[in-house]
Parts: structure tokens; C-alpha cells; sequence
């Protein structure tokens, strides 16, 4: 029995990690989002994913996805579009903070956070609303 064969490598980058270094990450999805399936990842793979923002993520990460992007097979390209499609429609409807029933823009319902004003309405159940001022809300 070798040992070599026993280390486990990283999901992301197939490095072998140490034991006692190897790190459960939820994937496909996040544990936030009542994933229980997890892979093995080292901890610098694991910061990247889930410990660094979009905005902040390194930008050759994204230029590395947009070459890559040209030469994926067609179902790739549509699987992706999908997701980015599904994340951005839940970015939305969190940042919006409503849901679907049926406010109008100039409505205003409060929530544990305050009262707030639809400001916009981008398509059925999909609004972006802002929070108002506490002198702003007794009218
Ligand atoms: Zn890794």
C-alpha cells in the first residue's frame, strides 16, 4: 500500500493536499443553499471560491474563463448561460427585496429592515427597491 496513492488531490486544481490540510467544499451546491454533496479542495482553492468576491477575484481567473469560453462545446456554452442567467435572476429579486406580489413601482411595504420603495420593475415579480429614511416613511 503507498501512501502517494492515498493522498488526496484538490477537485480544482489537482494538486495533492496534505493530510490533515484537506478541506470539504460544497459543491455543486452551496451548503448556504442546503447542499450536503462535497469535494476535496486545498485551502488556497477554497479561498478563491468561496472565501473571495466576485469583484475581487483575480483577473486572470476571468480572462482564463473568457478564453476558454470560445472553445467549449455547444452544451457547456448553453449550461453556463444558464447559470449566469439563474444567478443574476436571484441577485435581482434579493437586492429588489421583495417578491413575487405584485408590488408596482411608487409602492412601498416594509420588512424586519424598514420600509421601502420600489424604484424600479424590471419584468413580473422582478423589482429593485430602496430603503427610505425614517423621515421619508410617515407620509
Ligand atoms: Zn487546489
Amino acid at each position: 500500500m503507498s501512501t502517494r496513492a492515498e493522498r488526496v488531490r484538490c477537485f480544482y486544481c489537482g494538486d495533492p493536499v496534505a493530510p490533515g490540510r484537506v478541506e470539504q467544499d460544497h459543491f455543486p451546491i452551496p451548503a448556504s443553499c442546503g447542499g450536503t454533496q462535497t469535494v476535496a479542495a486545498c485551502i488556497q482553492c477554497h479561498d478563491l471560491k468561496d472565501r473571495t468576491s466576485w469583484e475581487t477575484l483575480p483577473v486572470e481567473f476571468k480572462g482564463a474563463f473568457m478564453e476558454q469560453f470560445a472553445s467549449m462545446e455547444r452544451e457547456a456554452k448553453i449550461v453556463f448561460a444558464q447559470f449566469m442567467r439563474v444567478a443574476m435572476q436571484a441577485k435581482a429579486l434579493a437586492e429588489s427585496k421583495t417578491s413575487a406580489i405584485g408590488l408596482r413601482v411608487g409602492d412601498r411595504f416594509t420588512d424586519e429592515k424598514g420600509t421601502w420603495e420600489i424604484v424600479a420593475q424590471f419584468s413580473a415579480g422582478d423589482y429593485r427597491a430602496r430603503r427610505l429614511r425614517d423621515d421619508e416613511e410617515a407620509d
